[in-house]
């Protein structure tokens, strides 16, 4: 009986997460074939609108190309979500990296980001790729959402004895003064597509998919995701990960 129930909610979720990504991917290609009929016919001679429609036609484009890049990321992380990585990686080196290619996007959000605890090497097993794209959307996402703070932090630090393994770890916390959330939000924030203001992540060009990714990246690292949040305050994202 359990099996059944249990089999109907996988088949749910399935058809669940194919409405969403029909919907997603819908409402950028009916956009652009608005404006494809448009450039055909009533704006072929006028260059100014022309100009303007070819920008926003850009635009559905790149997101549809987001969307389609994290659904490849997030089916590529569920498959391998129990192959444990086994290369040793220096943690501390792929915060400091992901910090410097966000760089330009914080100072063009006016954004002081900060790294601090990861000038030595921090060892674990790891892939390095994958804990990149974690540290990047954990940093992406506080100056989107919580740039209004005007600073962010990422943190670094080692513990010999870390509670949630009971042994070496290392945690990673990725804080923003901005405008937080509602706690109610956090147990579904790791859901695929879900958003605590849908407009406000679709004006940022948000896929709905980062925090899904987090998820099973880290996973599969054997480690630990923390989410905490105050209204108007800020919010604090944390990585443990297991020291090798
Ligand atoms: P998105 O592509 O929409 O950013 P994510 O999975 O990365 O998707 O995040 C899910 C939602 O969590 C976002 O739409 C946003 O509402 C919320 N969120 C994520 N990070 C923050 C943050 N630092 N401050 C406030 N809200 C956040």
């Amino acid at each position: 009986l359990v099996d059944i129930t249990e089999r109907e909610q996988v088949g749910q979720i399935r058809r669940d997460f194919v409405a969403n990504v029909s919907h997603e991917l819908k409402t950028p290609l009916t956009a652009l074939l608005g404006f494809i009929e448009t450039l055909k016919g009533p704006a072929r001679n006028d260059a100014p609108a022309r100009d303007r429609f070819l920008t926003i036609m850009e635009r559905e484009a790149e997101r549809m190309n987001r969307l389609v890049r994290d659904l490849l990321s997030l089916s590529r992380v569920e498959a391998e979500e129990r192959m444990r990585p086994e290369d040793r990686v220096d943690v501390a080196a792929l915060v400091e990296s992901s910090v410097l290619t966000l760089r330009p996007m914080a100072a063009d959000a006016k954004v002081a980001l900060t790294v601090s605890g990861a000038s030595a090497p921090v060892w674990v097993r790891g892939d390095a790729d994958q804990l990149v794209q974690v540290f990047t959307n954990l940093i992406e996402n506080a100056i989107k959402y919580g740039g209004s703070g005007g600073r962010v932090e990422v943190m670094l630090e080692t513990s010999a004895r870390e509670l949630a393994f009971r042994g070496p770890g290392v945690r990673i916390d990725v804080v923003d003064h901005g405008e937080g959330f509602d706690p109610v939000h956090i147990p579904r924030l790791t859901e695929r597509f879900y958003r605590v203001d849908s407009h406000r992540s679709r004006e940022m060009g948000g896929t709905g998919l980062g925090l899904a990714i987090v998820k099973h990246i880290v996973n599969r690292h054997r480690g630990r995701f923390r989410i905490e949040s105050t209204p108007r305050e800020g919010s604090r994202f944390s990585i443990m990960l297991p020291a090798s």
